[in-house]
């Protein structure tokens, strides 16, 4: 554009000037600074070009900047959708997942969609300026409009093929990964075994298998990058000098009409170029868009139902009514329960694995619904209730303990704030879970970092932070799955009289493995197959039932 614009400066006047001709339809930007009332002089259209970039620059600058904003919207909402999806799903579900599928997505896959979605966003950006130049082009010269789309149009065939190799590359890779986090997971998890047996070596021939696999996936994406990257240039360059060939071969164009053609044509190409660039990233990173949607699909359908509005303050009263449940219908898991758990008794859970007892407090906490029958809390149907008010009120210790990487203080008070209050209630619940001893003689005190990277503590110990979190927490229902082993008998002796000076503070639901917490307990639950077998107290059953009388002989529970 500056030659022509320079050359019209150099003439006596405007009107009938053949250099004005050769801006082509464009030549309204130098009438249009005439009309202003500018001299056209070389300073006034330097000056007017100056203006034009500096104009070109702020847009640039507020189009980066908002493709940043909007960019940055749509991580958040991708990552605020993705927590609180797979906070809203129901357990039922939940347990159907894979947390190999649920790691990758959640880490390494979110990455990819926003990768997609940038690369989306500088595909639509390209496009607008491709078709500016076009316009501009157009403008200049019809012709080479039309032989920017037919090149366009041309070289696109091309990397259609290469864009669905891609995108087939992509969503492989995405699929290898979950498997592959899924194995590193359970790597993770049963790492003793896998070590104490010498199966890591073959593990790890498993995993490897994985890691080539994948990467073969990505080397695909990476040789379809470099076709595309390498076969740019001489494409446009091939284009262009055809191009050159036609104008002063065939349609014999005044030359600074071609030059001008020539630069938004070369131009234009180039966004053709973006365009293509940017559609090839974003097929490369579509295995993560395509995998997020459709976890995204998983917890949606497997969300939790909960249209109860009825807010529960205390949990007073727990009532089961013939209740049944199934995860397969052809399986009845729970079969015609009855229970109605009065406040601050303690209920223990006794029977052989496999007769229910998971599945049963699962359903007491709220966390499955039954398949028939009827359940009351507080005498309200639990359809009504607001399901996070119950579970609010609700405590529960698992027989793996649950300890966060954070300090002691973290962990007990699930990251309350530091507050006299919170420190007083951190203070009694450590007393009461025997703890205080412990916390005193770690060298940071209640900061003192436990979990994978912090001070190592004893299984037994792990379970009394997991009590000192649930009595900080202040519980009516308070759920104790009990380690089947990992306590030495000291410690046994501890938590059995933390259970007992809980009694009669909230309702202990207690799946019991120990004589010593079956004995104490208010009414013991006899479970087999299902169904309770037989209830009462411990003397009570111990008379009237002979298979539970077997059990505390052979402490087969
Ligand atoms: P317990 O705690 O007494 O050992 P569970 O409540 O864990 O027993 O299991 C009771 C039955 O439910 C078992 O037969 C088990 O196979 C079945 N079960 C448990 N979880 C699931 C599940 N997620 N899907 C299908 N069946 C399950």
């Amino acid at each position: 554009m500056f030659i022509p614009l320079i050359q019209v400066a150099g003439e006596e006047s405007i009107d009938n000037s053949q250099v004005l001709e050769s801006l082509g339809v464009l030549k309204f930007l130098v009438v249009g600074i005439a009309n202003a009332g500018f001299e056209l002089t070389p300073i006034v259209i330097l000056t007017f070009l100056f203006v034009i970039f500096l104009l070109k620059g702020l847009i640039k600058y507020f189009e980066g900047y908002y493709k940043v904003i909007i960019q940055m919207y749509f991580v958040k909402k991708i990552r605020y959708q993705m927590v609180d999806s797979l906070g809203n799903m129901n357990f039922k579900d939940f347990l159907k997942l894979d947390a190999g599928r649920i790691q990758n997505t959640l880490s390494g896959e979110i990455y990819k969609i926003v990768s997609a979605y940038v690369a989306y966003f500088n595909t639509l950006q390209s496009v607008v300026l491709l078709l500016v130049y076009l316009v501009l082009a157009l403008m200049a010269n019809f012709q080479f409009a039309i032989l920017v789309s037919l090149g366009g149009y041309l070289t696109n065939l091309i990397y259609k093929i290469i864009y669905r190799h891609t995108e087939t590359a992509s969503i492989n890779n995405s699929k290898l990964s979950h498997i592959y986090q899924s194995l590193l997971i359970q790597s993770v998890q049963y790492f003793k075994y896998l070590k104490a047996t010498n199966y890591f070596e073959k593990y790890k021939l498993k995993l490897r298998s994985y890691v080539d696999k994948i990467e073969d996936e990505q080397k695909k994406i990476g040789i379809f990058n470099a076709i595309l990257q390498a076969s740019r240039e001489p494409l446009v360059i091939g284009v262009v000098i055809l191009v050159i060939i036609v104008q002063i071969n065939v349609l014999e164009g005044n030359i600074a009409t071609i030059f001008l053609s020539l630069l938004f044509f070369y131009r234009a190409l180039n966004y053709i170029m973006v365009v293509q660039t940017s559609w090839q990233s974003f097929t490369s990173n579509l295995g993560g868009l395509h995998v997020g949607l459709e976890l995204l699909e998983d917890f949606r359908n497997g969300e939790e139902k909960s249209s109860g509005t009825i807010a529960v303050e205390r949990i007073h009263n727990i009532d089961l009514k013939d209740v049944s449940f199934c995860y397969n219908p052809d399986n009845f898991v729970l079969k015609n329960i009855d229970i109605n758990i009065e406040r601050k008794l303690t209920y223990a859970l006794v029977g052989r694995s496999g007769s229910g007892k998971t599945t049963l407090t699962n359903l007491l906490a709220g966390l499955i619904d039954p398949s028939s029958g009827q359940f009351f809390i507080n005498g309200v149907p639990r359809e009504q209730v607001k399901m996070s008010s119950f579970r609010n009120r609700i405590g529960y210790i698992t027989q793996e303990p649950v300890i966060f990487n954070d300090t002691v203080f973290n962990n007990i008070t699930f990251w309350s704030e530091f507050t006299p209050e919170n420190i007083l209630r951190f203070k009694n619940a450590i007393k009461l879970a025997n703890l205080e001893e412990l916390v005193n003689s770690f060298p940071d005190g209640e900061n003192t970092v436990l979990g994978d990277n912090g001070i190592l503590i004893s299984g037994g110990q792990k379970q009394r932070i997991s009590i000192a979190r649930e009595l900080f927490k202040d519980v009516d229902v308070l759920i104790f799955d009990e380690a089947t082993s990992a306590l030495d008998s000291e410690t046994e002796k501890s938590i059995q009289q933390n259970i007992e000076s809980l009694k009669g503070s909230c309702n202990i639901i207690l799946i019991a493995h120990r004589l010593s917490t079956v004995k104490n307990a208010d009414e013991i639950l006899v479970m087999k197959d299902g169904f309770i077998e037989a209830r009462g107290s411990f003397s009570e059953l111990m008379v009237s039932n002979r298979s539970f009388k077997n059990m505390v002989e052979l402490q087969e529970f």
